[in-house]
């Protein structure tokens, strides 16, 4: 069942989603050659706490840290560690945090110093392909008209949209329903209404959309080795269209 909520619940879920997205952006000025995952991971957490909120990421079905860290071919759900960015390297964040009682959710690609090109504009597509989706969502649309959005434009380019984890419905808990993936069929699938919240997260690989599964039960990778990007934001659905919620300040518009 899709949980629709009220502007009072919307309002709520702007400000955990504004906190994300301070985390986010604070997160991408640290990154540079040479830094931890991990010490990125205890900014996370003390920015978040210092809010007065709680990571939601940690003790999520046991996951251990505030943020998701994936380097290169990790896609997504990688453990924060004492592994040192370097030059090149692409570097996923995802973040949570329950403020109120209300989940944020956010992801972000950076690139390590100088990056490839190709690297580079893998980046540049996934995003694109988020804010193609986020297009997509007003009310009286279909899900399939957001998976499409994704998957359209970043086939258009020669890359593949991951099947295997999907976007979802948020609010009171990181994952309600709908789920909300990468693909999908124009005008299929339910309608979109005013007052549904969405994370939509492409995933987006260079190479196939074949995943698999490391060893320590969590970080998920490219079967084939090649670089994935993810991009996610948090969307509040209003009779107006799409409000993204997981900025870093409230964007006033005139
Ligand atoms: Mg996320
Ligand atoms: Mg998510």
């Amino acid at each position: 069942m899709i949980i629709g909520k009220s502007k009072r619940e919307i309002e709520k879920m702007r400000a955990s989603g504004q906190l994300v997205g301070r985390v986010l952006q604070t997160l991408r000025e640290m990154v540079e050659p040479g830094i931890t995952t991990m010490e990125l991971d205890r900014e996370a957490e003390k920015m978040i706490r210092d809010a007065g909120a709680l990571p939601t990421f940690k003790g999520y079905n046991g996951f251990p840290y505030s943020i998701c860290a994936s380097v290169n071919e990790q896609i997504v759900h990688g453990f924060p560690s004492d592994y040192k960015l370097k030059e090149g390297d692409i570097f996923s964040i995802d973040c949570g945090a329950t403020l109120e009682g209300f989940v944020g959710d956010s992801a972000t690609t950076v690139p390590v110093g100088k990056v490839d090109d190709e690297w580079l504009k893998l980046i540049q597509v996934t995003e694109e392909c988020l804010e193609r989706a986020i297009r997509q969502c007003h009310p009286g649309n279909h899900l399939g008209d957001i998976g499409w959005a994704v998957q359209e434009h970043a086939e258009a380019n020669g890359y593949s949209v991951v099947r295997d984890y999907v976007g979802h419905g948020i609010g009171r808990r990181m994952h309600e329903d709908p789920q909300i993936p990468n693909y999908g069929r124009p005008g299929l699938g339910p309608k979109i209404k005013a007052g549904y919240v969405f994370a939509i997260e492409p995933m987006v690989n260079l190479g196939s959309h074949y995943t698999k599964l490391l060893n320590d039960g969590w970080t998920v990778v490219t079967l084939d080795g090649l670089p994935s990007a993810h991009a996610e934001h948090t969307i509040a659905i209003t009779e107006d269209g799409p409000e993204v919620l997981t900025l870093a300040a409230s964007t006033v518009s005139v």
